[in-house]
């Protein structure tokens, strides 16, 4: 007897792609086995939708540039609870539901934490019932695919719709126009109104390409809605000439490029005309796109705030507050006033750094000639901005300027993260720390004059993704330990605390991290031809390449261990393996040397007869989330060493915390918090903290004294400087020993030794087996304020004023 699953399963195959099972590869059982899933999620998808539309409930809308959300089979497996269904009925068709789940090809939408943030909060959304949709783009290519070639980064196109995506619906009927360059008349309209008008120079086509976000175990499935664009028209064969010909093909071509390609930049801004482009593309997509379904449920645009709840991630789409009023002022033609209030009321802001050189400004001349009257109504925002701040602090001219949307020094720019702020009725950083500094820095007029905007939401990640599904092992034990309510409220785990004292139970966790060792000590072996024992202790730095994340400082940490081994081979140590992975900006040519000098120090390390397999040191190329989901479980250590008061939250913090890893850390960030809720016992930390670090900057910082103070430092720097690890080449490293040396803004040398006086209590820690995985249990059961559920609900209930939405399924059920 066939089930139900598997005859669909069959069907799709047949009826959507034309194959029959003798000859079917694994990708098209794949694509099969994912359109099964889709149309169980279709049901509850429209479901939502319709109850949304009835209910005209308040949606809340996350509008970002970037959105990683990973491979989509597993997690709407699990959220549907059809995995074992799904694995029986494969089972029966003669395939392996997991090599299956591996042929799927990531949508790599986004660079980092801050897209993977974007995913996990639509993945919270819809499981807490919130109707919500996620606004993106439809980039063509993704994040790069990396490689190592000879120790480097090489970056390779990211295909990943070469063979199509099975989890995308396109709208073609749900599409808007985008104005760019032209100019604006002013008019006056037969009632004697104002008017402007633009008469852009060209217009874009952005079309609605929508991806299923469903909740677990609940009926709601929202939308992520990502924009592609297109040209206008195909051209009009009827009148044209060759000449026209040509410039018709043209303007197509360049209206395509637009969502071609997402930059791969992390945190530094790439400045480039096109990005701007992009995000004014989306944004104004998206705005559009809500007044429609205004319209559609004859909502008046009155009421456009208590319908739409719109956040900002980062300042990448901070052109939204200039589009609303835009949109309101000149084609609904509401008074300034009243679409000022309606717009500060709609949106909400999140920063994401502090990085001087991360915060958005764009150049007015391009600005002007991009978007004409986005600047005009940018310059009305100010001078009203300006106004009020004369008004509330007369004669202090300096505040007037810190506070202006247009930097005035130099050539003129408009700084993004003051418009986002005067736009947005909340503004929030990501972790406690992270929303103090902003509110003593970089916004510290803003948070001046407006106290009652600014607040702090920490960070989560999603446990379906990061626990449930990378882990299923642990989540099985964590289910027999203290039964099923964890899965839906994390805080729950905190029951765990018990069985920490369980010697039954720690054994149990300790085989199950060894297995998830196992488990990547093979796919080490397959993929590097690196021989590495699951029984070393998996220390692990995996996330973008960055020198304020610091992944040197690890480096310099491992060549000095390497050195006291070959010095004295009969010291005792943990065996340890040190594992790294991470992108590298294509541009940025000192993290793309920290690759090297990592896989430098790994060929040495590895082949030298004296360490004897004692530690291991790998990199492990293509850092990603299906990458992630293998990576996280198996740590014993979590490397979150960046310079305090750079790092704004963290999210592999987290993951790691979740999964049981012990965190050697700085006090940055969510590891602050991290160590709170861990207990500090259960935490390495060293390092200066942010106030320790700006005062030794400001009181000018030497780093060659630390290097000539501290040995091992200095013989680990002296040993790069020989070419130990660039095959001899004294030149190959040299950037980044004369950056260390002479200049070290992220205080690497002065951390040092502190950073190694830790890693050798981790050594000592090690060695008593059960108070390690007292702690390792420990970590997890008090992860739970982690969860993205949490975050999310202080959103809905602190910024977003929003509710969750009953699903009624009774008239999708049985179609
Ligand atoms: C979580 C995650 C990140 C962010 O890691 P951090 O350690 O917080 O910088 C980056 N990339 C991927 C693929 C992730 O899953």
């Amino acid at each position: 007897m066939s089930s139900a699953f598997e005859h669909d399963v069959v069907r799709n195959l047949i009826y959507r792609q034309g194959r029959y099972p003798d000859i079917a590869t694994p990708e098209d059982w794949y694509r099969a086995l994912a359109f099964t899933v889709r149309d169980r999620m279709l049901a509850r998808w429209t479901a939502s939708i319709k109850n949304y539309a009835v209910h005209q409930v308040k949606v809340v809308c996350y509008l970002s540039a970037e959105f990683l959300i990973g491979p989509q089979l597993g997690s709407n497996l699990l959220s549907l609870d059809l995995e074992g269904e799904a694995r029986d009925a494969m089972r029966t068709l003669g395939q392996d539901l997991d090599t299956l789940l591996a042929v799927e090809e990531e949508p790599g939408l986004g660079n980092g934490g801050l897209g993977r943030l974007a995913a996990c909060y639509l993945d919270s959304l819809a499981t807490l019932e919130i109707p919500a949709i996620g606004y993106g783009i439809r980039y063509e290519f993704g994040i790069f695919d990396q490689e190592i070639v000879d120790g480097w980064q090489v970056e390779r196109t990211d295909k990943w719709l070469r063979m199509g995506t099975p989890w995308e619906i396109v709208r073609p009927d749900v599409c808007f126009c985008v104005n760019f360059g032209g100019s604006t008349q002013m008019q006056t309209d037969e009632r004697g109104r104002l008017r402007v008008q633009w008469t852009p120079a060209r217009q874009v086509k952005g079309v609605a390409y929508d991806v299923p976000v469903q909740g677990y175990r609940v009926n709601t499935c929202n939308v992520l809605r990502l924009w592609k664009s297109e040209a206008i028209e195909t051209f009009d064969l009827d009148d044209f000439n060759a000449g026209d010909y040509y410039q018709a093909v043209e303007e197509k071509m360049v209206s395509e490029t637009l969502s071609k390609i997402l930059y791969p930049n992390d945190e530094p801004e790439a400045g480039k005309r096109l990005r701007l482009a992009q995000q004014y593309f989306f944004v104004s997509c998206s705005l559009q796109d809500m007044l429609r379904l205004m319209d559609a449920s004859h909502t008046p645009v009155q009421r456009f705030a208590d319908r739409f709840a719109a956040q900002l991630n980062d300042t990448h789409p901070s052109i939204a507050v200039a589009e609303l009023m835009r949109l309101l002022v000149d084609e609904r033609l509401l008074p300034w006033e009243d679409a000022w209030i309606i717009t500060r009321r709609t949106f909400a802001y999140t920063n994401h750094t502090l990085l001087p050189e991360a915060l958005e400004t764009w150049g007015l001349p391009l600005m002007q000639s991009m978007l004409p009257r986005l600047v005009e109504i940018i310059f009305e925002i100010n001078k009203r901005l300006l106004e009020e701040v004369r008004r509330a602090y007369p004669g202090d001219e300096e505040r007037v300027a810190r506070m202006s949307l247009i930097d005035e020094q130099g050539s003129k720019r408009v700084r993004m993260a003051n418009l986002a702020t005067v736009g947005s009725h909340r503004i929030n950083g990501v972790a406690a720390l992270h929303s103090d500094l902003l509110r003593e820095t970089i916004l510290r007029d803003f948070a001046e004059m407006f106290p009652e905007r600014f607040l702090n939401v920490t960070n989560g990640v999603t446990p379906r993704r990061f626990l449930m599904l990378s882990n299923p092992s642990l989540a099985e034990l964590i289910d027999k330990a203290i039964g099923l309510a964890w899965r839906t409220d994390l805080t729950r785990l905190e029951a765990l605390t018990a069985h920490a004292e369980d010697p039954a139970f720690r054994k149990a966790w300790r085989a199950i991290k060894r297995e998830n060792k196992a488990v990547l000590a093979d796919r080490i072996q397959q993929r590097l031809g690196i021989a590495v024992s699951p029984d070393m202790l998996f220390d692990i730095q995996v996330k973008r390449i960055h020198e304020y994340k610091r992944q040197h400082l690890n480096v310099l940490y491992i060549i000095s261990l390497y050195r006291r081994l070959c010095r004295d081979p009969s010291v005792k140590i943990a065996p340890r393996c040190f594992i790294f992975g991470g992108k590298a900006a294509p541009g940025y040519t000192m993290a793309k040397l920290m690759i090297r000098l990592i896989t430098g120090v790994a060929e040495v390390v590895n082949n030298d007869p004296a360490i004897n397999h004692r530690i291991k040191v790998l990199f492990w190329p293509d850092f990603n989330v299906q990458n992630a989901q293998t990576i996280y479980p198996a740590a014993d250590l979590s490397e979150q060493i960046s310079l305090a008061g750079k790092e704004a939250s963290g999210t592999g913090n987290m993951k790691f915390m979740m999964n049981g890893a012990l965190t050697i850390g700085t006090l940055d960030g969510a590891n602050i918090e991290i160590r709170q809720q861990a207990g500090e016992e259960n935490f390495f930390l060293f390092g200066m903290n942010a106030e320790q670090a700006e005062a030794l900057k400001s009181k000018g910082y030497q780093p060659a004294g630390y290097a000539e103070e501290n040995v091992d430092l200095r013989d680990a720097l002296e040993q790069i400087d020989q070419g130990r690890f660039s095959r001899g080449n004294r030149e190959m490293f040299r950037p980044l020993l004369d950056n260390l040396l002479y200049d070290d803004p992220f205080l690497v040398l002065a951390d040092f030794a502190d950073y190694a006086a830790c890693q050798q209590r981790v050594n000592d820690a090690w060695h008593d087996e059960e108070q390690w995985t007292r702690m390792s249990i420990l970590n997890t059961a008090r992860s739970g304020m982690f969860s993205a559920d949490r975050a999310i609900k202080e959103y809905c209930e602190r910024i977003w004023q929003a509710t969750p939405e009953d699903i009624d399924l009774t008239d999708f059920e049985d179609l």
